[in-house]
């Protein structure tokens, strides 16, 4: 059970006065349900609201705040012109600018004779000083509780700045004072403050620098995140350890008649990883493991290997994708690929209502089923399996780790197969999963001809145009994908409006717009009209990185390459490639990117080797880059960044070899504190097996 202290943390943000279903919804796209999740949606950066007393000392075109004095108001006398305050900043005029203003309310906010402190970006307009539309206007009484640095935080439509700081506010003064589960000698080594002053700190930022980085109020939270992410999985293996998996002998009959029926041969690097695979799942040992290849390297055939395996053995495989695209496509594909074996294969997702959805799970329960493909619908409590042996996991970096175990709990211990696309270098591996078994597929089908790779000023497209319409002629298709703006997808869709409006009149109508916002049914349907001849390009924004496969598919463009992470570039240029013809990635750019985008864009020509590519990703990241987190393509964590955080690894792993060694059940004084961690990173999962063991 939680403690009392935190439990008001994790009230639902409907309490909070002001929030509505509208905003709740909002707020539910950037993951935030509870107030807890607010505490951990921290900044990404600040703004510095520098006070000045003497206009001409301060920089032009900044964010700056001053006293000013109000000397008389020219209201506008028609819609477009401007409403002007005058007034003057000790000595100096300045302006203060609205459009489209409201009369009555600047009339009360600016009262002519009396004084004001204004914040908002200074500019130079005919000789005068102005600011249009500042931020803030404030009565000199509360100067002083006005911040020079404001927090930023990431947004979603419906989202502002403003309202986000609000809540936080509200949430930060019920913040409770926690017994500290650090020990001591960490706490010494990186100076780290209490949990509660951290936080505090992290959303009330005092000084400009260093946010994101070294700050050391950040790096407390993000060391308690890797703890309590490393400690759950630690509390799980122990669980589990207890606990034989299935040994699932079977005859290699089937296997080696499937392997013989397959229009191709195996790789040797495919063969190789299966026999890792055959002889875990062989043993007594619950097989978790992680298998690692680059895109189309093959990973989904390894992986109905070793379903039939299962399948063979007498239970049921289980198969999960993030999306239901994905599950469809893979439900497509495996039908075809087991056509000749009678093996009933189903799929569930999110879509299946009502009788329907009772049918498949009476099938899923009474065994008939005997692979399921489907989404996060698997783990809903209602799917009870008649006997699972085997879960796959199409990982793609979008599951929690915990998600995965959730398996464990309905009653069964299935082996785990884990497949990864992005390739993850080894520290990033262990501080994701653990200490997981790992495979890796490293050469491709032969025939594939390796993708070439080119960059291009986004101001010469018409050059590009022409060349598409050769590949249309060819029945070649195209994927468009349009950039991550900051980390607003409202911006993005409209990046991606306007582009496709662009396209689709220079090739008349076949062309296809995929985003975001679209229920899974629409993108479904859009995925389905562009394999059809009718459509040539498919306009989208990031929606497309997760595995998709479309042999006709040989071009990919993507658009602002310079604002991508190197993993996300990869990823994105897996999607073509997936046939013998020769297929090609252009990266269009503008003209002036900084020394880390060139590095990007530069390594992206040089090679197609994902595993070089992730170990460079994270080299240009430690270099101090600072790209959004969806955009690395990296398994992340809410503040952990382990391109500035994973020398804190080493002292997590110690620790909680420590802790699994003399309190494994967290039952002394700091024992108990620790579960108040784990509960706020919401490791509930971890709890849970404490109890059940
Ligand atoms: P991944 O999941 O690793 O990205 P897939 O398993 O989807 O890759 O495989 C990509 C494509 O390559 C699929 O169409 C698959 O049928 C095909 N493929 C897999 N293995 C081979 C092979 N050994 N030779 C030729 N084609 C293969
Ligand atoms: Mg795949």
């Amino acid at each position: 059970m939680r403690r009392n202290k935190i439990n008001p943390i994790f009230s639902s943000i409907t309490q909070l006065t002001g929030i509505g279903p509208k905003l709740e919804n909002a707020f539910s796209r950037l993951g935030i349900d509870k107030y807890i999740h607010f505490i951990w949606h921290i900044p990404y950066n600040v703004i510095k609201r520098e006070k000045h007393n003497k206009l001409n000392e301060a920089k032009l075109n900044t964010i700056v705040t001053f006293n000013i004095k109000i000397l008389n108001h020219q209201p506008s006398k028609f819609k477009k012109q401007p409403y002007r305050v005058n007034c003057v900043c000790g000595e100096t005029p300045v302006d203060i600018v609205f459009f489209f203003a409201k009369h009555p309310m600047i009339k009360k906010s600016l009262p002519i004779g009396e004084e004001r402190y204004i914040s908002g970006k200074l500019e130079y307009f005919r000789n005068t000083f102005q600011v249009t539309h500042p931020t803030h206007i404030i009565e000199s009484e509360h100067i002083n509780e006005f911040k020079d640095i404001e927090p930023i935080y990431s947004l979603t439509a419906g989202v502002s700045q403003k309202i986000i700081i609000k809540n936080i506010q509200k949430i930060l003064k019920i913040i409770p004072e926690l017994d500290e589960w650090i020990n001591k000698d960490i706490l010494n080594k990186y100076s780290l403050d209490s949990w509660r002053n951290s936080v505090l700190a992290v959303h009330n930022p005092a000084s400009s620098e260093n946010l994101i980085n070294s700050n050391i109020h950040r790096r407390r939270l993000a060391f308690d995140e890797l703890l309590a992410h490393q400690l759950a999985i630690a509390i799980i293996r122990n669980f589990n350890q207890k606990k034989r998996g299935i040994i699932f002998n079977t005859s290699q009959k089937i296997i080696n008649e499937f392997i013989n029926s397959l229009p191709f041969t195996l790789t040797n690097s495919q063969k190789k990883v299966w026999i890792d695979i055959h002889n875990d799942l062989n043993s007594e040992n619950q097989m978790v493991r992680l298998l690692q290849g680059d895109v189309g390297s093959g990973k989904t055939i390894v992986s109905l290997l070793a379903m039939l395996q299962g399948i063979t053995s007498g239970y049921q495989v289980a198969m999960m994708a993030p999306t239901s695209i994905l599950a469809n496509q893979h439900y497509t594909n495996i039908k075809v690929l087991l056509k000749n074996f009678s093996i009933k294969v189903l799929i569930l997702t999110g879509k299946d209502k009502g009788k329907d959805r009772i049918e498949k799970l009476n099938q899923i329960n009474n065994g008939e089923a005997q692979i399921i493909i489907g989404t996060h619908a698997l783990i809903q409590d209602d799917v009870s399996f008649n006997s699972i042996g085997l879960v796959v996991i199409d990982e793609q970096h979008k599951f929690g780790v915990f998600q995965r175990m959730a398996f464990t709990y309905k009653g069964k211990k299935p082996s785990i197969l884990v497949m990864s696309a992005t390739p993850i270098p080894r520290t990033l591996a262990l501080a994701a999963y653990g200490d997981m078994e790992e495979s890796r597929i490293t050469e491709k089908p032969i025939g594939r001809m390796p993708i070439i790779t080119t960059s291009l000023l986004l101001s010469k497209e018409n050059k590009l145009i022409k060349r598409l319409v050769e590949k249309f002629k060819k029945n070649e298709k195209v994927y468009w994908i349009c950039p991550l703006i900051e980390e607003s997808e409202e911006l993005d869709l409209k990046a991606a409006t306007k582009r496709y409006e662009i396209l689709n009149k220079i090739f008349n109508n076949q062309v296809l717009l995929l985003h975001g916002r679209l229920k899974e049914k629409e993108k479904e349907e859009i995925m389905e009209k562009f394999k059809s001849k009718n459509f040539k390009i498919l306009v989208t924004t990031t929606v497309i990185e997760v595995g998709i496969d479309i042999k006709d598919a040989t071009v990919i463009i993507i658009e602002h390459a310079e604002r991508f992470g190197l993993a996300q570039l990869h990823q994105l240029r897996g999607r073509v490639g997936r046939s013998n013809i020769q297929s090609s990635c252009i990266l269009l750019h503008k003209e002036n990117i900084g020394v880390n985008a060139k590095k990007r864009i530069k390594k992206m020509k040089e090679t197609t080797d994902g595993f070089l590519i992730a170990e460079e990703d994270l080299k240009i990241r430690g270099e101090g880059e600072v790209l959004g987190k969806k955009q690395s393509g990296m398994p992340s964590f809410k503040i952990a960044d382990l391109s500035f955080d994973s020398d804190l690894l080493e002292d997590v792993r110690l620790y909680v070899n420590h802790i699994s060694k003399t309190d494994p059940k967290l039952e002394s004084v700091n024992g108990e504190n620790l579960k108040d961690l784990l509960y706020l990173f919401e490791r509930d999962v971890a709890i849970k097996t404490l109890l059940a063991g």
